[in-house]
């Protein structure tokens, strides 16, 4: 049994204080902890410059930025602050990374790219790799599903060849399944492979050890990757914040695909002698405040108590899951756990969320930036409920209560009228 309390944990976040609507959107954005609030608004009251000037104030705002990198390093277990890059999010951090492996390997004169993917990954972790495709030599391979998880044999033959890159996601936003990363690492190894790991969906619920010589903190997992990324809005951090993570040694032959302020020593007509990692990466003005509440967003979660977090989350997602699996007409898409995807009979999805919305409920719906995996999964779209440390038995019963009223319902004409307005924008 836990003491934790998630009503205590509400006084934090000011959302809970201010609006009514219950939040069950985690996966896609999370509330933010007054202590966010508070850093990002201290940084914008106070701008400055980083890595750019002499005078004092500028000074101090590069070591607070350079503290925020050495937080979100330590958050993670990576070896070296050095190897934190940050971006506007996953989506950023992916984009980056794939473009700059696959460029490093031509300068590098490699011939041919093999690239294997899988069909559960979001569109941040598919379409790159599939635009990468297109070039000439690069070839990809998507591995199937197993139900709601990774077909680790289909991975295992895949990777019977040698590869250069494996990009899997660490948790499905779709299904709620964890990948096996170090049996993942094990094939990609074999393989020759550099191993990348989305994990958006995974830093909000355990505390990621990407270095197996440091204890693990309370509530955590033990990661191997080569490459990981995630975003901070998702680990109740400021929207469009995010980092990228490289091992040294790869990081070290990583060419930058972004150009401009900061991220050289210097340049001239012939020669451009560039920063070292991970500064040649984050050219341009960062966005420092965004990105000092990303770095206090993981400071907070860093002093919390993530093991109660995650017994919180885990108990009440698995309640949801028995209360929804045996709600009839419900079906189930997700693995017991705190995201829980699903359809209703008789209900199109958009129209399911439009109810809850009427009913207080935020929740999202649609192809959730999956669509290979719904494809794969034979359903148009899901509704999706996603939990967080300060989600309550409350929240989830009010859940339980409106889709129980959604069953009695048929959807109304003003509902749909309104669907059909929002639908195009509703992906
Ligand atoms: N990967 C996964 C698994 C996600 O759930 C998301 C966000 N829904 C992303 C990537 C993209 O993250 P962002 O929009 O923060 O860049």
């Amino acid at each position: 049994m836990t003491s934790f309390d998630p009503y205590i944990l509400r006084k934090e976040f000011p959302y809970f204080a201010h609006e009514s609507a219950v939040w069950l959107d985690n996966a896609a954005n999370t509330q933010k902890p007054q202590a966010v609030l508070d850093r990002v608004l201290l940084s914008l009251a106070r701008a400055s410059t980083v890595h750019r000037a002499v005078y004092a104030l500028a000074e101090e705002a590069t070591l607070v930025y350079e503290e925020a990198r050495s937080i979100l390093a330590r958050f993670i277990s990576a070896p070296s602050k050095d190897e934190v890059i940050f971006t506007n999010g996953t989506t950023g951090a992916i984009n980056l990374f794939a473009r700059s492996l696959y460029l490093s390997g031509k300068r590098a004169g490699r011939q041919g790219f093999r690239i294997v993917t899988s069909v559960l990954e979001h569109h941040s972790n598919y379409l790159p790799w599939r635009m990468l495709a297109d070039e000439p030599g690069v070839e990809i391979i998507i591995i199937g599903h197993d139900g709601l998880g990774i077909d680790m044999e289909a991975l295992a033959k895949a990777l019977s060849a040698p590869c250069d890159l494996v990009a899997l996601s660490l948790c499905s936003n779709v299904s709620g399944a964890w990948l096996d990363s170090q049996q993942a690492a094990k094939l990609a190894r074999a393989a020759g492979a550099v191993l990348f790991l989305d994990a958006a969906q995974a830093v909000l619920h355990r505390a990621i050890c990407l270095d197996d010589s440091v204890a693990l903190p309370a509530g955590g997992i033990r990661v191997a990757a080569d490459a990981l990324a995630f975003s901070g809005h998702k680990m109740y951090g400021p929207d469009g914040t995010g980092a990228l993570w490289v091992r040294g040694d790869l990081l070290q032959d990583l060419v930058p695909v972004t150009f401009g302020g900061e991220m050289v020593r210097s340049v001239d007509d012939s020669a451009i002698d560039l920063q070292p990692p991970p500064r040649r990466f984050e050219a341009g003005t960062p966005n420092c405040s965004a990105i000092l509440g990303f770095a206090e967003a993981a400071r907070w979660l860093l002093q919390s108590p993530r093991d109660e977090f995650r017994a919180h989350e885990e108990g009440l997602g698995r309640m949801l899951h028995d209360e929804l699996s045996a709600l009839p007409g419900a079906r189930l898409y997700s693995v017991p756990g705190p995201l829980i995807s699903f359809t209703l009979d008789g209900w199109h999805t958009h129209d399911l969320a439009l109810f809850l919305d009427r009913e207080g409920l935020c929740l999202r719906a649609g192809r959730l930036c999956a669509e290979p995996f719904m494809r794969a999964l034979g359903v148009p779209a899901l509704v999706r409920a996603s939990l967080a440390a300060y989600t309550t038995r409350e929240d989830c019963m009010r859940l339980v209560r409106a889709l129980t009223l959604a069953k009695a319902a048929i959807p109304g004409r003003a509902c749909l009228a309104r669907f059909a307005r929002d639908s195009a924008s509703m992906h």
